[in-house]
């Protein structure tokens, strides 16, 4: 089999990658190890309403289960705070059947696409890598192609074994334990998040909903937590007495939140999404980030092909550190502080911010949010605290 490009991974970023490519007029296979593409998940699903335009995603109700006004924090001692908007700001999806439709949408533009194809290792030839080799419903394939693109998740195998470094330390990894069980008594137009170091140490507990009486409930900690995080999720259950008998999903996972891949493109080679480690290192969310990332990424890949000059995908790097990368690694210095905060701290915060605040620090846009808390009188009379908020100026 011989292609301009092989994709490896049918989550978010590629079928972004592979259906952009496909529309310019190249050949591309993409291929998942999946039997079935999207299943299991392993996601609280949970989007922003504005990636089907920006992404030129069909907003199609066979995969968006709900849709979110908004948001509700709950501080460590039960201090509250609602964003809700008027219009819809997110969805719930399915992503089940979101990340297969993601594949079907580039087999429609062109793109061949192979479910249960795993790939195993590069292909090497006089120096230069010519394509991979998979198993194909257990049998040996070789694909060869001028473009490989690492779309392979958080285990990432191929960008390593195409000599990209995707080293990141266990703490810029969060550990993820998430149940879809019935639930009730949770405002189902919001999403709801629970922080506290004694709930979800430097993380939060989530419920996502999905239906009036179903969601989506995870929680996401330091992956070098001494304690696992089914154990911090199954007590935050117990100590909210939610009967945990209604579970109609056990998804873990690991989450990214750190850890950068600098170098994106090496010779033919490009890695993208959570295999780049492009995730927001805040709420962990990661499916955006690999649409941005999978776009920028297909841009330069048909610009390579087209003036066969496969240096240009050095412009990929560049682009995404220009840009988002530049984003996430202020977020990421958001993360950095939010770590050290106590209890006491984020009941005072939760308490003093304003829904507008706390939505431009999910985004990264934090230095009017930090102004704010500044001139509150909790602050000004803690050095410390003065000293944590200096520190993200
Ligand atoms: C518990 C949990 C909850 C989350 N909740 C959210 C959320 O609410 N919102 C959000 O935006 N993000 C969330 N995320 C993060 C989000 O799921 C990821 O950031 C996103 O899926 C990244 O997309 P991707 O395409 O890079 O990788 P993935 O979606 O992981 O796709 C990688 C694909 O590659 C395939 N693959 C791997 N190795 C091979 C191989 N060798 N050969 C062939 N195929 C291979 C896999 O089968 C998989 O389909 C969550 C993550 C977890 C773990």
């Amino acid at each position: 089999m011989k292609y301009d490009v092989v994709v490896v991974g049918a989550g978010i970023a590629g079928p972004i990658v592979a259906r952009n490519v496909a529309r310019a007029g190249f050949s591309v296979l993409l291929i998942d190890k999946k039997p079935a593409i999207g299943a299991p998940k392993q996601c609280a699903e949970g989007i922003s309403i504005k990636v089907f335009d920006k992404y030129d995603i069909p907003y199609d109700r066979r995969y968006i289960n709900r849709e979110i006004y908004g948001a509700k924090l709950y501080s460590p001692s039960g201090h509250e705070l609602e964003l809700r908007y008027k219009e819809v700001s997110g969805v719930i999806l399915e992503r089940k059947v979101f990340d297969k439709m993601l594949a079907y949408y580039a087999a429609k533009a062109g793109a061949d696409v192979l479910a249960r194809t795993e790939a195993t290792d590069v292909i090497r030839r006089d120096g230069r890598i010519a394509g991979i080799r998979a198993k194909h419903e257990d049998e040996p394939v070789e694909i060869r192609a001028d473009i490989i693109v690492a779309a392979d998740g958080v285990e990432s195998t191929i960008a390593r074994k195409a000599g990209i470094n995707t080293y990141a330390p266990p703490h810029e990894f969060d550990s993820s334990y998430e149940y879809e069980m019935l639930i009730e008594g949770y405002d189902p137009d919001l999403i709801h998040l629970w922080f506290g170091n004694e709930i979800a140490p430097r993380g939060y507990v989530w419920v996502f909903p999905k239906d009036e009486d179903r969601a989506n409930v995870g929680i996401g900690i330091n992956s070098d937590n001494p304690e696992t995080a089914k154990y911090y999720l199954d007590k935050w259950l117990r100590d909210n007495n939610i009967p945990a008998r209604k579970l109609l999903e056990v998804n873990v996972g690991v989450v990214p939140v750190g850890g950068f891949v600098r170098e994106l493109a090496k010779d033919n080679v490009v890695v993208v999404g959570d295999a780049a480690r492009q995730v927001n290192p805040m709420h962990g969310g990661g499916m955006a980030e690999a649409m941005e990332a999978g776009t920028i990424a297909s841009k330069w890949i048909v610009r390579a092909l087209e003036e066969e000059n496969l240096s240009l995908l050095q412009n990929y790097t560049k682009e995404w550190w220009e840009t988002d990368g530049k984003r996430l690694e202020k977020v990421l210095k958001v993360r950095k502080v939010t770590e050290k905060l106590t209890d006491e701290d984020l009941d005072l915060f939760i308490q003093v911010l304003s829904g507008a605040d706390a939505e431009k620090i999910a985004g990264g846009d934090y230095v009017e949010v930090i102004k704010a808390l500044l001139k509150h009188p909790k602050v000004i009379l803690s050095p410390r605290r003065i000293k944590l908020l200096k520190q993200l100026i």
